[in-house]
């Protein structure tokens, strides 16, 4: 019997080490990689870019008219947005000072996770963000809580920035990612929270090969019991 695709939800803070494990095991898995937080990344530039009023009504046309696709490049993702590779523009400070601002408006919400839903609905989709398991898909086969120490995501994240090339000090990484984890967990609408049935993995101290292995373990121990039951059950 081959294996059931199926949903991986992957939720955790700002520099827990999501897109990489999500991407690397979406690599393994022969599945889609999706990054919720280039879709609210990318949200958020089109309102930067218009100029448009931090209301609820006016930010969710915002959203209703992004057309976001992500697309598999080699080792990364592309992120278009209205035709346009914005790949780079979504992780520049500006958008990184307005994204949880953004992302907490319920239209903003809305348009997006019916998107979410669209694209995953089908299974054999792994699913990075703060409220897949919890809201997107609380059904998903396999959820994921990924954490790590404030020190470790901060020098991740500066390592990251070095390496586009931006100036910024390790103060302000430190300030944006205190405060998006603030804005992120404590706002009203899909809270960032460890979600009921997820199994938390803390990465301060684990390579990226053992953080992927660990949920790759998870899948195989899934699909052997998932395997059992549909044979005892005779489907
Ligand atoms: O993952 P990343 O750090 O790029 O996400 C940027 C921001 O997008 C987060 O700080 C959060 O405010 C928002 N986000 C969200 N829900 C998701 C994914 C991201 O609110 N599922």
């Amino acid at each position: 019997m081959s294996a059931k695709r199926i949903i991986i939800a992957i939720d955790g803070p700002a520099g827990a080490g999501k897109s990489t494990t999500a991407r690397r095991v979406a690599e393994h898995l022969g599945y889609v990689y999706i990054d919720t937080g280039a879709m609210y990344r990318a949200v958020s530039l089109a309102a930067l870019r218009r100029g448009c009023p931090m209301t609820d009504d006016d930010l969710g046309v915002v959203a209703g008219e992004c057309d976001i696709r992500l697309e598999p490049t080699d080792g990364a993702q592309r992120v278009v947005l209205n035709g346009e590779d914005v790949s780079l523009a979504i992780r520049q400070a500006d958008v990184t000072a307005v994204v949880s601002q953004v992302s907490a408006f319920s239209s903003v919400r809305k348009a997006l996770v019916k998107r979410q839903r669209e694209i995953g609905e089908a299974g054999g989709v792994v699913m990075d963000g703060r409220d897949i398991g919890s809201v997107v898909f609380p059904h998903a086969e396999v959820k994921v809580f990924l954490v790590a120490g404030v020190d470790e995501r901060v020098r991740r994240r500066l390592l990251e920035a070095q390496a586009r090339g931006e100036q910024i000090t390790e103060s302000e990484v430190r300030q944006q990612i205190v405060s998006r984890d603030e804005i992120d967990s404590s706002r009203q609408e899909s809270p960032l929270i460890k979600a009921s049935g997820a199994v938390e993995i803390d990465t301060t101290s684990c390579t990226i090969d053992e953080q992927v292995q660990r949920i790759l373990d998870l899948v195989e121990a899934y699909q052997k019991t998932h395997s059992i039951v549909s044979a005892h059950l005779g489907i």
